[in-house]
């Protein structure tokens, strides 16, 4: 593995589920993509186009293989966000109006914000799918929505806050007795957990590069080769008629194949060192509490909170010692409450004090010891100037 320590003065990166950094032998695949095999994959006359569109497709035949899909199904997108919508988009063309929708509760906010924006528009009719208070999905409420009629059924593979996995094959069972459609959202759990899009029969599945140790704006939308995704049902990059991003699309690539044959050798041992972070954090912080589902959970999600003190006061004493997150990326800029806490009805308090922490291949051991450290330090003395603790 290669040497990713960083300089000293660097905070440590505990935010995986934001992003990951690139790993060097992808980078390597992009630049070589970019600096020798340069050539326009559209422009197949000449050898310089020629090995550009076989990487495209050598490309194609690793996203599909990370999950078990055909590669005719894979349209590479600019990433998960893209392929939400394109997958939306091909939904609501092949159905009528209003397009009968699904969806949990806890939903990225490219998905969740999307949807709610058509059934604003009355393209879609919304059920909400509750979850309970570790995030997991109530199977009985979804089988009773889909008794009812529903035409597409969305539920993540895994949660982006708290790291709860979903059962999709359990999802897929009921919705496809319902003649539903599913999409995965599967961004934070591709290359982490198994996925098998073909048998679990997925409709719809999205990945993204940038949280597989690849490079930003590149991922895809992963269907049934039968399902046929034309252009007119949303941009798709890559396949349609502009010049493909070959070189973003190399990385995806790179990233997916390398997931693939390493994803079971680096995922136990993040989840040890996890589960290492947990209890030195418990140990040394009082009445700390953990979040999401405790037997079900992503092996690099750490989601945890301090009764009562304001997250932001501990990640702002943080800064410049670890890189941690209060909630979705999107969310955390605007420091606006977590839709997936409030959806898990968790206390006030806990919602208050919720901090995420994302493990990925390249933390090291030190790390770990030097995080938890800063941490519970940072988190007592939030605890001391808070007035919860002063009460
Ligand atoms: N879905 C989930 C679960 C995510 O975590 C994210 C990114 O944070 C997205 C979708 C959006 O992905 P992208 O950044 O590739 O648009």
């Amino acid at each position: 593995m290669p040497n990713m320590q960083q300089p000293a003065e660097r905070p440590i990166y505990l935010d995986y589920h934001a992003t990951t950094p690139v790993d060097p032998r992808v980078a390597a695949a992009v630049l070589d993509a970019m600096i020798t095999e340069f050539g326009n994959a559209n422009s197949v006359e000449h050898l310089y186009g020629e090995v550009a569109a076989r990487l495209v497709e050598d490309a194609r035949f690793e996203v599909a293989n990370l999950v078990s899909a055909e590669p005719e199904g894979v349209h590479f997108t600019s990433g998960s966000t893209e392929a939400i919508q394109l997958a939306l988009a091909h939904a609501l063309a092949t159905h009528k109006r209003p397009l009968r929708v699904a969806l949990t509760t806890v939903e990225h906010r490219a998905l969740l914000d999307r949807v709610v924006d058509h059934e604003r528009g009355g393209d879609i009719a919304l059920s909400w799918l509750p979850v309970d208070q570790f995030a997991r999905l109530d199977l009985d409420a979804l089988e009773k929505t889909c008794q009812e009629g529903v035409d597409l059924v969305c539920v993540m593979a895994a949660n982006n806050e708290v790291g709860t996995i979903y059962p999709i094959e359990a999802v897929n069972s009921i919705a496809a007795k319902a003649g539903a459609s599913i999409l995965v959202d599967a961004t934070q759990a591709a290359g982490r957990i198994p996925l098998d899009a073909l048998s679990l029969g997925i409709t719809y599945l999205t990945i993204s590069a940038h949280k597989i140790y690849g490079p930003k704006g590149i991922g895809a939308l992963i269907v049934p080769p039968e399902l046929h995704i034309r252009p007119d049902h949303g941009r798709i990059a890559g396949t349609g008629d502009g010049t493909p991003n070959v070189s973003g699309i190399v990385g995806l690539g790179e990233a997916c194949r390398l997931r693939r044959l390493e994803m079971d050798f680096d995922e136990p041992r993040i989840a040890n060192q996890r589960n290492t972070l947990e209890k030195l954090l418990h140990d040394s912080v009082e009445c700390l509490a953990t979040n999401g589902d405790p037997k079900n959970r992503l092996s690099g999600n750490l989601h945890i909170s301090v009764p009562g003190v304001p997250n932001d006061v501990i990640v702002t004493k943080l800064r410049h010692l670890v890189a941690l997150s209060t909630g979705a990326a999107c969310s955390s800029g605007a420091q606006t409450r977590s839709h997936v806490l409030m959806a898990m009805r968790l206390p006030e308090a806990i919602q208050v004090g919720a901090l995420r922490i994302g493990l990925g291949k390249f933390t090291t051991d030190e790390e770990i010891d030097l995080a938890a450290t800063y941490i519970s330090q940072a988190s007592r003395a939030a605890q001391r100037s808070s007035d919860v603790w002063r009460q």
